[in-house]
């Protein structure tokens, strides 16, 4: 249950990120994707996400403080930056160093649109993590959009090909912001790894 939810910064650097070491949960996704709504519905705070955030591209990492006990933290959508002329394409450096640097990082939820299919820079950020060992869940979203059926055929379609490369899959949730589907599946999640 979420009885309190306060914004307490956005940082476009790791390192000033809060110097507590308050368990974190982390949310990614593609922008677009419908992380702003979900912090919303799973805080039960209509405009927490979007406090936070000047429109437009602002590439920041915000840190939300739930129930005095755990960060929420919402960062910017990812896509490639080119490191060098070789056109090798790496993720947005501070996205990067978040995941490898933020040791009180518990959980980080990966956003996918429960309409499309799999994409490359999912897959990639996927990739990322496990390599990496940065532990993470598939949070689909927008299952409001889809009938039941077709809920039941994306998410395999999407764990099949997940198992080209993984030998299993993650833990993954089906939600939806507008029907707070998938919401005390979430947060149990959090509750269930959150030792503090
Ligand atoms: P963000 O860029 O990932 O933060 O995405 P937003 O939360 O701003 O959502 C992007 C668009 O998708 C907006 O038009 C939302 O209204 C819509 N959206 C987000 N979540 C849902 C959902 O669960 N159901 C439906 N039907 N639309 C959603």
């Amino acid at each position: 249950m979420i009885k309190t939810a306060e914004f307490i910064m956005s940082n476009s650097e790791v390192a000033k990120c809060p110097k507590d070491t308050l368990p974190e949960y982390a949310f990614i996704g593609r922008s677009n994707v419908g992380k702003s709504s979900l912090i919303n519905m799973l805080t039960d705070h209509k405009n927490l996400a979007k406090t936070s955030g000047r429109p437009g591209k602002t590439q920041l990492i915000n840190h939300f403080l739930i129930n005095k006990n755990w960060f929420l933290v919402d960062l910017p959508g990812y896509g490639y930056a080119r490191v060098s002329k070789s056109s090798k394409k790496k993720f947005q450096r501070f996205i990067t160093d978040y995941f490898e640097e933020r040791q009180q990082l518990v959980l980080a939820f990966v956003l996918v649109d429960i309409r499309h299919e799999a994409q490359k820079i999912d897959l990639e950020f996927m990739e990322y993590m496990g390599e990496n060992g940065i532990p993470f869940s598939i949070i689909f979203t927008k299952a409001d959009k889809l009938k039941p059926k077709a809920i039941e055929r994306n998410v395999a379609a999407y764990l099949q090909e997940l198992l080209l490369t993984w030998e299993e899959t993650p833990k993954y949730f089906v939600t939806s912001s507008s029907s707070a589907v998938g919401r005390d599946e979430v947060l149990n999640e959090i509750d269930k790894t959150n030792q503090q």
